[in-house]
């Protein structure tokens, strides 16, 4: 006789779940999956209603099921969120432009808006041509630089009060595991944060924080969710696969390691009288950072100079400062545009069109 799902104890049991060791049905599954992401967010108060929410959009699974739960809570729950996709086209050859496809997809099957940024278009350096000149060593520390920034930029562009992840609990044990053996206390303290505040006002946050990756390639096959599963062309980060490979043995041999860490994370805090590094603004573009000039353009600066090495080895102290008025320029008319934006916005009612990304005020003058 099949094994009944121990929620509902009507439907047959199909998935074991890694979190709680409970034999449950798909339906059951769905509901549990995706009532406890609904708890996350209203328990943290992530959103309030007619929030501008960008959905960070890879194409990956986790991506793609935080799109696909986004919008099904969002109706279900009537956040009154006016949810975007926001894609970074880091320009990879085979892997990010096919992956691309299927965010243009999820786009027709979710009825969202997209807006794709590119490191080309950013930086005037696409992930290809930074290989090309750096080799394969270094390069994923230009990627994780520039894809933060881009989604930023992304975010003024869709004048956006919020960013959304697809970080799982898995990403966030490992970084806390990852900041623990470095001893990172400052970066300790953020990763355990459900929401952080980045360029100046725009929340990013992972409603994901406490679903296990496993689950989420369940829900993605069960739901038959269309997604781009291949790894990224170029080498992953190795560090992370050492915590990665470490939580892993941990949790095959105790599952609930992954939300242990995460809760341990979140009980640690820095003493009062530890100094943590000030966040200021870059000289250069205006992007928050704990230095005069941020990683992204001591980086940028190595490409353009000929010297890749600038920011990865210790020379980043050898770069002169100062404002360089194209970057800034660049920047800040995306910030100051933005802030017009918004201005506009707060004085008057919104476009009543609500999937409308035109952002007319008047509702029916400019929008089409
Ligand atoms: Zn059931
Ligand atoms: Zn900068």
């Amino acid at each position: 006789m099949p094994r009944l799902c121990d929620i509902c104890n009507d439907a047959r049991a199909i998935v074991r779940r890694p979190k709680t060791a409970q034999s449950i049905c798909k339906e059951c599954f769905f509901h549990v999956f995706e009532t406890e992401v609904h708890n996350t967010i209203v328990d943290s108060n992530l959103f309030k209603p007619g929030d501008r929410v960008g959905i960070g959009a890879s194409g990956g699974k986790d991506s793609t099921v935080l799109a696909y739960v986004m919008k099904t809570l969002n109706d279900r729950y009537s956040y009154g969120l006016d949810l975007y996709l926001l894609s970074v086209d880091e320009g990879i050859s085979g892997y990010r432009d096919d992956s691309l496809e299927t965010v243009k997809r999820n786009k027709e099957q979710y009825g969202l808006p997209l807006l794709i940024v590119s490191y080309e278009q950013l930086y005037g350096w696409s992930m290809d041509s930074i290989v090309a000149a750096v080799g394969r060593k270094n390069n994923c520390t230009f990627c994780g630089v520039f894809r933060r920034q881009a989604l930023d930029r992304g975010a003024l562009m869709l004048d956006l009060d919020h960013i959304v992840t697809g970080h799982n609990a898995d990403d966030v044990a490992e970084t806390i595991l990852m900041n623990i053996f470095r001893g990172d206390i400052s970066r300790l303290g953020r990763c355990t944060e459900i929401a952080t505040t980045g360029e100046g006002y725009i929340v990013r946050s992972k409603p994901f924080k406490y679903a296990y990756e496993k689950e989420i390639v369940m829900y993605a096959y069960l739901r038959r969710l269309d997604y781009f599963s291949t790894e990224c062309t170029y080498s992953p980060n190795a560090y992370r696969g050492y915590a990665r490979e470490f939580l892993k043995k941990l949790e095959r041999v105790r599952p609930s390691a992954i939300l242990d860490i995460i809760h341990s994370g979140e009980a640690m805090h820095v003493a009062k009288d530890v100094q943590l590094p000030s966040l200021d603004r870059c000289q250069r573009c205006g992007y928050i950072s704990s230095n005069s000039i941020c990683k992204a353009c001591v980086l940028l600066e190595g490409l353009e100079r000929g010297i890749p090495k600038l920011g990865i080895s210790r020379t980043k102290q050898d770069v002169e400062a100062g404002p360089r008025e194209s970057d800034l320029v660049h920047f800040e008319k995306l910030r100051q545009d933005a802030l017009e934006m918004r201005k506009t916005r707060q004085n008057s009612a919104a476009c009543p069109q609500s999937a409308c990304a035109c952002r007319s005020e008047s509702g029916t003058e400019n929008c089409s």
